[in-house]
């Protein structure tokens, strides 16, 4: 078995660390490289293209594969590029939650209606946290932010679910406390032919742990306590959403394209 120190030899490039101690960052990027070691992917076939934000940090530059670092809330048309371009390449789209599903949230939706064959993990730390910590649309009711600082006076949605409701062939979401399953459902997304989306709920003691009193540990304790696999509890639930078979964009492009005798 492959040991942690060679996972990062392997998949990390050398670079001073974006991250602040405590961050749940770190921790997507091994599940990410135990993935790809696990599958039958080669790294010189994966582009991983970000948008901004403190995830866009996870691959860009620190991933040891292709890199495209875009603008704000553009990571999923910038991707959608690359793949029509190129279907051989294995996609994988990492974004906060602000950038996914605020700044970029339009194209999220419209990602996942063509079902087009990426792999978005979208990393939700609940907050815009790499410009201070401002209020995103994954906030929760009530809590406090630096530009709520009375509570959050609007509600949060559930991104998954509309994801879910939107088209996608395979949604799911876990936490960073759960490394094992993560490993397992970002493994599950590069196999599946279609559009997949993975909600990753992340810790960021820093912007968001400081204003509740918790410390990165606390905050994955959090994750262990009130998150459940089954999806009749009154917690969380974490795992699969919807895993299913139908028409891919990209596949049904080219063959089209074979149809009308080439281009
Ligand atoms: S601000 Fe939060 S999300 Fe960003 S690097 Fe620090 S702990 Fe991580």
């Amino acid at each position: 078995m492959i040991t942690a120190a060679e996972i990062k030899e392997k998949y990390v490039r050398n670079h001073p660390s974006p991250f602040c101690p405590g961050c749940g960052g770190g921790m997507v990027l091994n599940a990410m490289s135990r993935a790809v070691e696990r599958s039958d992917v080669e790294k010189e076939d994966i582009v991983a293209v970000s948008g901004i934000g403190c995830a866009a940090w996870i691959p860009s530059p620190h991933w040891r594969v292709d890199t495209l670092h875009t603008t704000h809330g553009r990571a999923i048309p910038f991707a959608s590029g690359v793949k029509i371009a190129n279907r051989d390449l294995e996609v994988m789209v990492v974004s906060g939650d602000g950038d996914c599903a605020g700044i970029g949230g339009n194209h999220l939706l419209h990602g996942a209606r063509n079902n087009i064959d990426l792999n978005v993990l979208m990393v939700n730390n609940g907050l815009y946290a790499m410009t201070g910590g401002q209020v995103a649309p994954t906030t929760e009711h009530g809590e406090r932010t630096l530009t709520t600082p009375h509570g959050n006076p609007a509600s949060s949605f559930e991104v998954a679910e509309v994801v879910k409701a939107a088209g996608a062939s395979h949604v799911a979401r876990w936490t960073t406390y759960h490394m094992k399953e993560l490993i397992a459902e970002v493994e599950k997304a590069m196999e599946t032919d279609g559009f997949s989306f993975i909600e990753i709920m992340t810790q960021c003691p820093t912007r968001k742990g400081k204003k509740q009193g918790m410390d990165g540990i606390d905050m994955l304790a959090w994750y262990k306590e009130n998150t459940s696999k089954d999806k009749e509890s009154d917690k969380m639930f974490v795992g699969t959403l919807c895993d299913v078979e139908k028409p891919e964009l990209v596949g049904s492009i080219y063959r089209q394209i074979d149809e009308l005798g080439g281009v």
